[in-house]
């Protein structure tokens, strides 16, 4: 996602500052931010995973050095790192486990790989681990669309759907670091349930996500339905959630109701963690969010979400859930990393 980018510069931040560090599949992002949560420097670099997890590790500690740098502060000025990965982890141990989005030459590499600890070693400040996730939605909660918020819930609507769980200023990380796994929640538990990503069957991920918005909009398309998506796909356009919302934008009626159906899901899927954490607000980020607040598409595919809690929750849940978009779009990953290695650094 590209953005807008304001610094501040060091002689106006507040002390003590951290450093985060957004891990994805094919981008690493690092900034710098101070005690308040604002960015002082920011830099992106390759991932590169076929070179394996130590290379990372080793790109990662040099990214660290050159973000406080670029900040103009020294290392002693330097709290805490945080680094936020995708999963599967093992979150106290600091340890890779099996991350899917992750992979060597020889295809395992990265597995039960000790991560956090050779970030650390190679940029020599201690340093906090965190699901990727978890990580924007601390980032939200600090210095996002959360900030007046007590408690909340992030989906992130993309390729699958993503969830981070703050209650207590904490990111809920379970026993087994699968604590928000929220893309995975079932939602449809009949026998010609969608198969989910993960190979199970009848979950959320498998009706909400990019993925599955493309998938049944072709399965629409095959079965004759009637869509100016026909033509744009005629003209080499490609299937795209962006595609398919500017169409229903356009008065394209296939296309605002597989986006309506989405919406259904995602607030039978909100009413769940409404009744299983009573968060006060539920924020939805990602590349799939149709022009958020801005557009009126964005809009009415909140107000759908609306309708089906109002139809399913309690009604004083209903009454006082507070529903927005994230803010903090791509940043929201390695300002929250940082956020939760304050956290971190306050509490020891
Ligand atoms: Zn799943």
């Amino acid at each position: 996602m590209s953005q807008q980018r304001s610094f501040i510069p060091a002689e106006q931040a507040q002390a003590p500052f951290f450093v985060g560090i957004d891990l994805g599949g094919t981008n690493i992002k690092v900034g710098v931010v101070d005690d308040l949560g604002r960015p002082l420097s920011w830099l992106s670099v390759p991932t590169e995973p076929k070179k394996g997890p130590e290379d990372a590790s080793a790109r990662m500690g040099q990214a660290v050095l050159d973000a406080i740098a670029k900040a103009g502060l020294d290392l002693s000025a330097i709290a805490r790192v945080g680094l936020g990965s995708p999963g599967t982890m093992d979150i106290p141990a600091g340890m890779l486990i099996e991350p899917v989005n992750l992979r060597g030459e020889n295809g395992d590499e990265w597995n039960n790989f000790p991560i956090r600890d050779r970030v650390a070693h190679h940029c020599g400040l201690p340093t906090s681990f965190a699901n990727d996730a978890a990580a924007a939605a601390y980032g939200e909660f600090w210095v996002g669309s959360g900030r007046e918020l007590s408690s909340l819930v992030l989906f992130t609507l993309g390729t699958g759907i993503g969830c981070g769980i703050i209650i207590g200023g904490v990111s809920i990380d379970g026993e087994n670091s699968h604590g928000a796994e929220c893309g995975h929640i079932v939602v449809n538990d009949a026998d010609d349930a969608r198969l989910c990503g993960c190979g199970q069957p009848g979950h959320l991920e498998a009706y909400a996500s990019a993925t599955a918005v493309i998938k049944r909009t072709r399965e629409l398309l095959d079965a004759g339905r009637s869509s100016s998506l026909v033509d744009r796909l005629n003209n080499g356009d490609k299937l795209t959630p962006k595609l398919i919302g500017a169409e229903a934008e356009a008065g394209d009626e296939l296309s605002l109701e597989i986006i309506m159906e989405v919406a259904r899901y995602m607030g039978v899927g909100t009413v769940n963690l409404m009744h299983t954490v009573d968060p006060s607000g539920v924020l939805f980020g990602g590349a799939m969010t149709f022009g958020r607040n801005a557009t009126e598409l964005g809009r009415q595919f909140l107000a759908r979400i609306k309708q089906e809690i109002d139809r399913r929750a309690f009604t004083v849940l209903a009454e006082r859930i507070v529903l927005d978009y994230a803010s903090l779009g791509g940043d929201a990953g390695y300002i929250g990393a940082a956020g939760i290695a304050r956290a971190d650094h306050t509490s020891s």
